[in-house]
């Protein structure tokens, strides 16, 4: 079966009584060369360990298998498993039904070994910062993430300080990944069409952190304070926040130590002036 053309989807959803369901996202790729670059962006091949989000019909997960990756997908909606079980019938990948929000991923990844994993995902993009957020989180385990977004958070993710774009999230991917565009994709090439156009972006979890910080916690704190009030003045923003704590005296202290103008505002800092700040404090 053809899981790239649009009339031979509809033929597999109508034999299953399906279809595609909007709140869960479901906007299936129908694009060979997409589906080629994304395979390829994630190094699949023999001895590559894939975890692949919101498999959906298996178009992403049969490629993957066909070019020798050990492939376990994770898809929420039960309605899907015999579709996959079909479509992967002759690929030695293991369909987990869940929620990936929901899923232990510290379980998962102790009760399958061998090392680090590569993960794939096209999921709703309502939920793309906390799987990215969860992700990095379990970073011990896994090496990289490709996957598709909406073209604005592909922008966030690679703005730099002083555009528009940049924000917390911005920092905190910069700060464990290095981000590559891999390619722009139309709303043409997914049926059915969605309502906006997206990105496939590859993170890639860096060995160390992008700027070193004494305190982590804080740095992070620091950045939410400064991103949570953007007309804000760096000295208000960061002396008026409760998980950062600092009173008037303290934040100009921290802001005069890592030599920083208090009336600078937030976006326009880089990781390395946030860094200095956190380790002023
Ligand atoms: N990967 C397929 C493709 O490219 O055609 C399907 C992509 S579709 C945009 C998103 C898929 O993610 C759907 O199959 C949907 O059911 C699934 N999904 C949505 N939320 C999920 C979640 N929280 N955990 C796992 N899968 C999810």
């Amino acid at each position: 079966m053809n899981l790239t053309s649009a009339p031979q989807i509809r033929t597999l959803l109508a034999a299953h009584g399906l279809h595609p369901k909007k709140r869960l996202g479901q906007n299936f790729l129908i694009d060979r060369n997409v589906l080629d670059r994304i395979v390829d962006a994630t190094g699949a091949g023999q001895g590559v360990n894939v975890l692949e989000i919101g498999p959906g019909l298996g178009v992403v997960t049969r490629e993957l298998a066909e070019r020798g990756a050990r492939v376990v997908c994770v898809e929420t909606d039960r309605e899907l498993e015999p579709v996959l079980k079909d479509v992967l019938a002759e690929s030695n990948v293991e369909i987990v039904i869940e929620d990936f929000l929901k899923l232990d991923l510290h379980e998962f990844f102790q009760s399958r070994s061998g090392g680090k994993w590569v993960v794939a995902g096209n999921l709703p993009y309502y939920i793309t910062s906390p799987i990215i957020a969860k992700l990095i989180e379990a970073k011990a385990n896994v090496s990289a993430i490709v996957m598709m977004v909406q073209r604005e958070v592909a922008q966030r993710l690679q703005a730099a300080p002083g555009t528009e774009d940049f924000g917390a999230l911005s920092v905190f991917v910069q700060y464990h990944c290095g981000i590559q565009s891999v390619m722009r994709v139309s709303k043409n090439v997914f049926f059915p069409i969605p309502d906006v156009d997206s990105e496939v972006v590859k993170l890639t979890i860096l060995e160390t952190p992008r700027v070193s910080v004494q305190n982590e916690q804080l740095f992070f704190k620091i950045v939410r304070a400064s991103f949570g009030k953007r007309r804000k003045t760096l000295l208000n923003a960061l002396s008026s926040d409760d998980n950062v704590g600092w009173n008037k005296d303290q934040a100009r202290a921290a802001l005069e130590k890592a030599g920083i103008d208090a009336g600078r505002r937030g976006e326009t800092l880089s990781l390395e002036e946030f860094a200095g700040i956190s380790d002023a404090g």
